[in-house]
C-alpha cells in the first residue's frame, strides 16, 4: 500500500528557486497531515550544494539522482529517473512545485506510473477520513474540491504562493544517492540553451516586494509616485493587465492569469479594482496592502491592510514614511 510523501524539488544549475521550497513546505504539511516525515528528491548533475541545503530541514532524508544524462531537464531523462524510483518507494503522494516544468512532464509521468494526478493545487484538508484538496478551475473563477479515488500514487504539484516557503521547518536530513539507470532512455529533446524571454525580462516572481499599479494610475506620464515609492523600498513595479494593454508598462511586469503568479512578502495595490484575474495572479502575497478611492473595490477582501484615498496623494505619503523610517 502506498505510504508516505516525496517531494521532488526542482533546480537549475544548482540553484533551487522559490517555488521548490514552497513544495517543501507542501510536502511537510501532508506527511504531518498522514502522519510521516516527508523525503525530498534532486535530480541533476553535480548537485552536492543544493543537496546540503535542501538537508538543513526536517526531512527523512533527500535522495540525490546525480547523473550526466540529469544535468540539463529533459522530459524523457526526468521520467526515466523518477518512475522507477517511484514504483518501488510507493510513496502515497509525489509532491513537485506548479511550474513550466513539471506541466511538462508530470501527466507522462503519472500515466507511466498509472498513478492519479492532482495539478497546481492551492490547499488540502481532512474530512470524512480523507483528504479534500483544492484547485483553481476556469482560469481561478471557481475552486474546485477534489477527492481522490482508488488507492496508489497521486502525483500533486503546488501553485505558486499557495504554500508559503517561509512555512518550511528547519531541521536535519540525511543525503542518500538515488540510483538511477539512464542507459537506454533516448534523448527525446535536445536543449540548446535557455535564453531569458526579451533579454532583460523581469522575473516578478522573485521579487520580495512589489509595488503594483492599476487602471486607476491614469496614463504612463503619472508614474513618478510609484517609482519613488518602489524605490524607497527596493520593490520591483507590477500592474494590472489594462496597464500593460494601455501601453503605460512593458508586458513582463503583468501580474495574473494571463501574467506572472507573485508570491512577494509584500505586495501593494495601487488603483487596482481586484478582479479574479488579477487576484489569482498575487492572493499569495504574505502581507497585501491596498490602495483604492472606491471603499467597495473587491482587492479590499483579500488585503491585509486597506487605505481609501487618491493614490497619487497615499503613495508620496507612503514614500516619505518609508524614508523617514530609512533615516
Ligand atoms: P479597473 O478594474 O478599471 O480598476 C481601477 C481601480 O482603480 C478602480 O477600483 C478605481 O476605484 C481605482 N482608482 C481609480 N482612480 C484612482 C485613484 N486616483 N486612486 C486610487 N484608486 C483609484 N487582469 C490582470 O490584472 N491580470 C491578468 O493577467 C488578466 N488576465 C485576464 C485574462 C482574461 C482572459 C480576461 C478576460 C481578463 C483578464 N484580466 C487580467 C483583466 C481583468 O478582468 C480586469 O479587467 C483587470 O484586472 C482590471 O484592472 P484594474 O484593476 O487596473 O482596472
Amino acid at each position: 500500500m502506498a505510504n508516505g510523501v516525496w517531494i521532488v524539488l526542482q533546480q537549475r544549475e544548482g540553484q533551487l528557486p522559490r517555488i521548490s521550497f514552497e513544495a517543501l513546505a507542501a510536502g511537510q504539511k501532508l506527511a504531518a497531515e498522514l502522519g510521516s516525515k516527508a523525503e525530498a528528491v534532486l535530480l541533476g548533475e553535480g548537485v552536492g550544494l543544493a543537496a546540503a541545503e535542501v538537508a538543513k530541514f526536517d526531512l527523512a532524508a533527500v535522495h540525490v539522482a546525480d547523473d550526466a544524462g540529469l544535468r540539463v531537464y529533459t522530459p524523457g531523462a526526468y521520467i526515466g529517473a523518477l518512475a522507477p524510483a517511484i514504483k518501488a518507494a510507493a510513496p502515497a503522494f509525489v509532491v513537485f512545485p506548479h511550474t513550466y516544468q513539471t506541466v511538462d512532464y508530470m501527466a507522462r509521468l503519472a500515466e507511466t506510473l498509472g498513478a492519479g494526478l492532482l495539478p497546481e493545487v492551492t490547499g488540502f484538508e481532512s474530512s470524512g477520513g480523507g483528504l479534500v484538496w483544492t484547485r483553481p478551475v476556469m482560469g481561478g473563477k471557481l475552486q474546485s474540491k477534489v477527492r481522490v479515488k482508488g488507492e496508489g500514487t497521486v502525483l500533486v504539484s503546488v501553485q505558486s504562493g499557495a504554500f508559503p516557503a517561509d512555512g518550511a521547518a528547519r531541521g536535519e536530513a540525511a543525503v542518500k544517492p538515488l540510483a538511477v539507470d539512464l542507459s537506454g532512455i533516448e534523448p527525446d529533446r535536445e536543449i540548446l540553451g535557455y535564453e531569458e524571454v526579451g533579454g532583460d525580462t523581469v522575473d516578478l516572481s522573485k521579487a520580495e516586494i512589489i509595488v503594483s499599479v492599476g487602471r486607476g494610475v491614469g496614463g504612463a506620464d503619472k508614474m513618478a509616485s510609484v517609482e519613488a515609492l518602489a524605490k524607497a523600498l527596493g520593490a520591483e513595479i507590477g500592474a494590472s493587465r489594462p496597464v500593460i494593454d494601455n501601453g503605460w508598462l512593458p508586458r513582463d511586469r503583468q501580474i495574473g492569469s494571463s501574467g506572472q503568479t507573485v508570491a512577494p512578502k509584500l505586495y501593494i495595490a495601487a488603483g487596482i479594482s481586484g478582479a479574479i484575474q488579477h487576484l489569482v495572479g498575487m492572493k499569495g502575497s504574505s502581507v497585501i496592502v491596498a490602495i483604492n478611492k472606491d471603499p467597495g473595490a473587491p482587492i479590499f477582501t483579500v488585503a491585509d491592510y486597506g487605505i481609501v484615498g487618491d493614490l497619487h496623494e497615499v503613495l508620496p505619503a507612503l514614500t516619505e514614511a518609508v524614508q523617514a523610517a530609512k533615516g
